[in-house]
């Protein structure tokens, strides 16, 4: 019933601290670190406490919805780059260099991402580091939330890695997806010392202290590998399951996630907005989709999560077919 420590359980801290050396190549130290309930608030420190008014935050689209209510919400400007479809949602130094200015402040990345399954390579991590370096006033924040959630032969890169620029990443995680509490609201920020300081005050004074009961609770969820590699192993049935299923459908085309729990379909020549696309598809084929327009996008893109058993999957993917191939008839 007691108030805990500040920033977070001292115990907890250090496991988040071993975790994200051992698995993520990071240095943070626990003091470094900041329990909050759940990612979401964490990047919404970050960004509070490290932004000023009508300072430019760069973020990706599609994207995740709340980047830009965040950035706006802490008077930001925030500035989008488009990823191509087509090109699998590749970083290109020219994109980052269209939308840089001298009013540029922070980089938001996601990886593995939500709504593309896209993770990060070398290649492109070097891009991000290449481009901080050549802008010293820069930070990083990298959600790194779905971390865990990675298919076999891919690669992910965590930016807070990358020594060269590690004293200016900011690194989101926490244990919804990880460890499936999302109900728990729980998550964490680690970041350098003098970013974490100043982060702090509006921890202090907003917060005051994350539960100590769902501390304690995320604290177990460090001895529980094998059960977050049986729900690896199962999510990647899934995807297989579900994003073979829904190319083998015409008109419907869907990138093979690296990481992550999501289908993100395109569908072509359907006349419909990706809006009316959802709706078409929750009343024809009873499947919840979430518009691509939610996530910055025109093209008629939904998200799907394949965070479901195998039967109900196989069951979505051919109401859609169906629900798809009654709309190509129509045409
Ligand atoms: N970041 C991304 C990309 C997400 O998809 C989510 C949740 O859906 C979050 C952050 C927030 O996670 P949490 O439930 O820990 O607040």
């Amino acid at each position: 019933t007691h108030y805990t420590v500040g920033p977070g359980l001292p115990e907890l801290r250090e496991k988040i601290a071993k975790k994200l050396h051992e698995e993520n190549g990071c240095n943070y130290n626990a003091d470094e670190i900041m329990v909050t309930p759940g990612g979401k608030y964490a990047i919404y420190l970050g960004v509070i406490g490290l932004i000023n008014p009508g300072d430019e935050v760069i973020y990706f689209e599609p994207g995740w919805v709340s980047y830009p209510a965040i950035i706006e919400s802490a008077g930001g400007k925030a500035v989008p780059v488009r990823l191509d479809f087509e090109a699998n949602f590749k970083i290109t130094r020219k994109a980052l260099d269209n939308v840089y200015t001298e009013k540029t402040r922070m980089i938001i990345i996601n990886y593995p991402n939500n709504p593309t399954g896209r993770t990060l390579s070398t290649e492109e991590a070097g891009v991000f580091e290449q481009f901080m370096l050549d802008h010293p006033d820069v930070v990083l924040l990298a959600d790194d939330m779905y971390e865990r959630i990675i298919f076999s032969g891919a690669e992910n890169v965590c930016m807070g890695s990358v020594s060269s620029v590690a004293d200016r990443v900011l690194t989101v995680n926490g244990f919804s997806k990880s460890v499936a509490m999302t109900g728990w609201r729980i998550g964490y920020l680690a970041a350098p010392k003098y970013m974490r300081d100043v982060i702090y005050k509006l921890y202090q004074h907003t917060l005051t202290c994350v539960s100590g009961m769902v501390q304690k609770a995320a604290e177990k969820a460090f001895e529980c590998q094998d059960e977050i590699e049986s729900m690896r192993q199962s999510y990647e049935r899934r995807r297989d399951i579900f994003i073979n299923s829904l190319n083998a459908i015409d008109g419907v085309e869907c990138h093979m996630p690296e990481g992550a729990f999501y289908a993100w379909a395109r569908f072509d020549d359907t006349g419909m907005n990706s809006e009316e696309m959802c709706e078409y598809i929750l009343t024809e084929a009873k499947v919840v989709g979430v518009p691509g327009s939610g996530y910055g996008t025109d093209d008629c893109c939904v998200r799907f999560s394949f965070a479901a058993g195998e039967d109900d999957l196989k069951k979505a993917a051919e109401n859609i077919k169906t629900a798809v191939e009654k709309t190509r008839k129509e045409i």
